[in-house]
C-alpha cells in the first residue's frame, strides 16, 4: 500500500465514511495517516467514580446502569445514561444525538472520557467519548489512546479504527524517504516506528521520539520545497553594478521631511546591494506607516540615474495609483519620466504607454498585475520593486524580473511575520527592517466594544469629523447576505446616512469598477468624502493622513494580521488616531485577539502573540503566503527542531543541489508529491 493510494482502499472505509473523511480533507492513505492526534488520553489514569475531579476531563471504566433515556430539553433532545462502577454512579449526557439511545446495552462495560460537572444535584459527564470494552480485553496493554481533531461526525472510535487498519495494512512497509545520513546525524526515528507511535504510542517516551521525527520531517520538507524553487530562480547570478549617484543627496534633501534613521540605514543597505554586481534580492519589512514608499523611490532614483528603467508593482489599482500620484511629482523635478499602467486604461492609452516603456521614453512605471502581461517590454529594466509582496506569487515576481536582464529586486511588506516563519520563508533573502515610525506619530488608541456601544461610537466619530478629520468604517460583506449578523457595506452606508446627515458618506468594495474605486479614493483623499465605508479592499497600503478613525464592524471576522493592517490606515499623519473594534463574539480566540490589539501597536509583537494563541496548523500569515498548513510542527515550540531542519536542508543542497544522488531519490519524489502543484502559488 502506498501513501498516495485512495483512502477507500483501507478496510472499513465505505461510501458514507468516505464522504465524511473527504470533509476532513482526507482523500488518500497518506492524508489519513497524517491526520495526527490532537491529544492523548492516558488510561493509566482511569479514575474511580468516587475519585472524580469536577470541571475536568476524567476517564472512567463503568458499566451501563440503566437503559438510556431521550428527554426533551427546549428544542433539543438530551440523551441520558446512568453509569456505575464499584465506587459510585453518575450520568452521562449528550445533546442532539438521540441515536445514542440504541447504542448502549445494560451491563456492558465502556470506557468513558469527558468533562465532569455537578449540576442540578447530579454528577454529570458531558458528551463523553466512549469505547466498548470486551470481557477479556486488557485495556491497560496500551494505555495511551489518541484523540483526533474535530472528526466531523466520525466518532473517535471509528477514526481510531481506520487509522489502526491503515497502519496494519501498510504493515510497516512505509517507505523511508529521509536519507540515512540525516537520520543518523539528527537522531531521527525510523518512519514506520514514528507513524505507529504518533498514533498509538507505546509510552510517553516513544511518543516524543516519534513526534520529534515527524516535526523534523515536516519542517525539513517545507524548507526543501521552498529552497528548491528559489534555487531555480537564482540560477543566473551576475547582475548590474550600479554607480553611486552624486545627485542623490540633493534628491533626498528635496523631500518634504527628513528620513528617519531606520530609513537611512535601509537606504544604505539597498545602495550597497545595487552598487555590487550581485543581483539584489532584498526584502524590506517595515510596519504599516513606517515609510517604505520613499525608500522605494530612492532606489528607483538610483536606477534611473544609471540609465536604467525601474518598475514598481502593487497589488491593487488604488495602491498603484497612489504610488504614482505621490511619487511622480517629486521624481519629475529631477527630469525623471513616470507612467502608470493598470487594467483600466483605454486601449489607446495603453498602446501609447507600452510604446513609451519599450522605447525608453518612460523611466519608471508604476502599476498593477497589468505589468506582467506579455506585451509589456522594457528597453533596459534595471530595478524591480513589488510592494505588499505577500499578495503576489513567486511566479508573478519572476515574470516581472525576466523582463530585464538580471535586474535588482526589492520586495516590500508591511505584514509582520513571526521570526520563525521569516526564517522559513526568507532564509536566503537579505532582509532590511524599518523599525521606527516617522516622528510625531502618536499611538493609535484601540478599543473593543460590543454593538450596544455603536451609538456612542458614532457620537465620537462626529466629534472627529467636526474638527475636520475623516473616518473609515469596515464591514465584512459587500451586499446583504443571509447571515443577518454580518454588516454589509452597501446597506450599512444607507443605514448611517441619517445619522450623519451633514456629512458625505461613500462606499468602496472590490466588485466596483476600477474607475469608480479610483473616483471614490480621490474624493476621500481630497477630503470631499468624510466617511468611507469599505470592505478590506483598503487593507493594504492606502495612505490618507487626515483619516483618524478606523471603525471595524464584526471584528471577529478578521484575523490579527488583517486587523493590524486595517488599523494601519489611520495614524498616518500628525493627528491622534483611534481604532474601534465592534464585536459581539465572546469566543476565546476573538477575546484574545481584541486584547492583543488593545495592548500593542507593534506588528511584530502582534504576530508573535498570534503564534502563541494558535496551535500548529493555522498560524499568522501562512494562508496569506499560500503555504500548506502544518500538521504537527508548532513554530512557537519547535524552533530548535526548525533550526536543525534548516541546517540539514542547506547541507543537502550544498552537496546535491538538484537532488540527483541515488540516496536522495526518495526524498526528491516526496518533495514533488507534496509541493509540485502548490509551489507556484506560494508568495515569497
Ligand atoms: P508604508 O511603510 O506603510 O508604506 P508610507 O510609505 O505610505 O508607509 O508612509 C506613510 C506616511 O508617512 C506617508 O504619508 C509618508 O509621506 C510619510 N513619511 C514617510 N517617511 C517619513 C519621514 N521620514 N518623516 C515624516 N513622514 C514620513
Ligand atoms: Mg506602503
Amino acid at each position: 500500500m502506498n501513501l498516495s493510494d485512495p483512502v477507500e482502499s483501507i478496510k472499513g472505509v465505505g461510501e458514507q465514511t468516505l464522504k465524511k473523511l473527504n470533509k476532513l480533507n482526507i482523500y488518500t492513505v497518506g492524508d489519513l495517516l497524517y491526520h495526527f492526534p490532537r491529544e492523548y488520553e492516558d488510561r493509566s489514569k482511569i479514575r474511580k467514580i468516587s475519585e472524580i475531579e469536577y470541571n475536568e476531563v476524567n476517564t472512567i471504566l463503568a458499566k451501563i446502569g440503566t437503559l438510556p433515556q431521550n428527554l426533551k430539553k427546549g428544542r433539543q433532545i438530551l440523551t441520558k445514561v446512568n453509569l456505575r462502577d464499584d465506587s459510585g454512579s453518575l450520568f452521562a449526557v449528550w445533546f442532539g444525538q438521540p441515536y445514542l439511545k440504541k447504542q448502549f446495552q445494560l451491563n456492558d462495560t465502556y470506557l468513558f472520557s469527558g468533562k465532569v460537572t455537578f449540576k442540578y444535584g447530579q454528577i454529570q459527564m458531558e458528551s463523553p467519548d466512549y469505547e466498548k470494552v470486551a470481557e477479556d480485553q486488557n485495556i491497560f496493554a496500551r494505555p495511551i489512546i489518541p484523540i483526533y481533531p474535530s472528526t466531523y461526525k466520525l466518532s473517535q472510535k471509528i477514526i481510531r479504527q481506520l487509522i489502526r487498519n491503515a497502519l496494519d495494512e501498510t504493515q510497516n512497509q512505509l517507505i523511508e524517504f529521509l536519507p540515512l545520513w540525516i537520520r543518523k546525524k539528527y537522531q531521527l526515528a525510523d518512519y514506520n516506528y514514528s507513524m505507529n507511535n504518533i498514533h498509538f504510542p507505546e509510552s510517553d517516551q516513544s511518543y516524543f521520539i516519534a513526534r520529534n521525527r515527524l516535526v523534523f520531517e515536516e519542517l525539513f520538507l517545507l524548507q526543501m520545497g521552498l529552497m528548491s524553487i528559489k534555487n531555480q530562480m537564482d540560477q543566473k547570478r551576475k547582475g548590474i553594478a550600479f554607480k553611486s549617484i552624486s545627485e542623490l543627496g540633493e534628491f533626498i534633501r528635496s523631500l518634504p521631511f527628513e528620513l528617519t534613521s531606520a530609513q537611512k540605514r535601509v537606504v544604505e543597505e539597498i545602495k550597497k546591494d545595487m552598487i555590487s554586481e550581485k543581483v539584489m534580492n532584498r526584502l524590506v519589512q517595515g510596519d504599516v506607516g513606517s515609510g517604505k514608499t520613499i525608500v522605494a523611490a530612492i532606489a528607483l532614483f538610483i536606477a534611473v540615474k544609471n540609465n536604467y528603467q525601474g518598475v514598481m508593482m502593487a497589488p491593487t489599482e488604488v495602491l498603484a495609483t497612489q504610488h504614482y500620484q505621490g511619487l511622480a511629482p517629486i521624481l519629475n523635478q529631477f527630469n525623471i519620466r513616470t507612467g502608470l499602467l493598470t487594467g483600466s486604461l483605454t486601449k489607446k492609452q495603453k498602446e501609447n504607454i507600452l510604446k513609451q516603456i519599450k522605447e525608453g521614453e518612460i523611466d519608471i512605471v508604476f502599476g498593477t498585475h497589468a505589468l506582467i502581461q506579455e506585451n509589456v517590454a522594457f528597453k533596459a529594466l534595471g530595478l524591480v520593486i513589488t510592494d505588499e509582496q505577500h499578495r503576489f506569487g513567486v511566479r508573478q515576481r519572476t515574470i516581472l524580473s525576466e523582463k530585464g536582464s538580471n535586474p535588482d529586486v526589492l520586495v516590500m511588506t508591511a505584514t509582520p511575520i513571526p521570526r520563525t516563519l521569516a526564517l522559513i520563508l526568507y532564509g536566503d533573502l537579505d532582509i532590511s527592517i524599518i523599525d521606527e515610525l516617522p516622528p510625531g506619530r502618536q499611538k493609535i488608541d484601540t478599543y473593543s466594544v460590543n454593538s450596544s456601544y455603536r451609538h456612542r461610537v458614532y457620537q465620537f466619530i462626529k466629534k472627529e469629523l467636526m474638527s475636520g478629520r475623516q473616518a473609515y468604517i469596515i464591514c465584512p460583506m459587500v451586499e446583504e447576505s443571509d447571515d443577518q449578523e454580518l454588516q454589509s457595506v452597501i446597506s450599512y452606508t444607507d443605514q448611517i446616512k441619517h445619522e450623519f446627515e451633514e456629512y458625505n458618506i461613500s462606499y468602496l468594495h472590490g466588485k466596483m469598477k476600477p474607475k469608480e474605486k479610483q473616483k471614490v479614493m480621490e474624493e476621500f483623499l481630497k477630503g470631499e468624502i468624510h466617511i468611507l465605508v469599505s470592505t478590506t479592499v483598503i487593507e493594504v497600503g492606502v495612505n490618507v493622513p487626515n483619516a483618524t478613525i478606523m471603525l471595524i464592524e464584526n471584528a471577529e471576522r478578521f484575523g490579527l494580521a488583517q486587523l493590524h493592517q486595517l488599523r494601519g490606515r489611520v495614524g498616518r499623519g500628525q493627528f491622534k488616531s483611534y481604532c474601534i473594534l465592534i464585536t459581539d463574539s465572546k469566543s476565546k480566540v476573538t477575546m484574545e485577539r481584541m486584547k492583543v490589539m488593545k495592548k500593542t501597536n507593534n506588528g511584530f509583537e502582534i504576530s508573535e502573540t498570534d503564534l502563541k494563541i494558535r496551535g500548529p496548523g493555522e498560524f499568522f500569515g501562512t494562508r496569506q503566503h499560500g503555504l500548506p498548513d502544518l500538521k504537527i510542527a508548532n513554530l512557537y515550540k519547535d524552533i530548535s527542531i526548525l533550526k536543525k531542519a534548516q541546517e540539514a536542508c542547506i547541507e543537502v543542497l550544498n552537496m546535491d543541489p538538484n537532488l540527483e544522488k541515488e540516496e536522495h531519490q526518495l526524498l526528491k519524489s516526496r518533495i514533488h508529491q507534496l509541493f509540485s502543484e502548490k509551489i507556484k502559488e506560494i508568495s515569497l
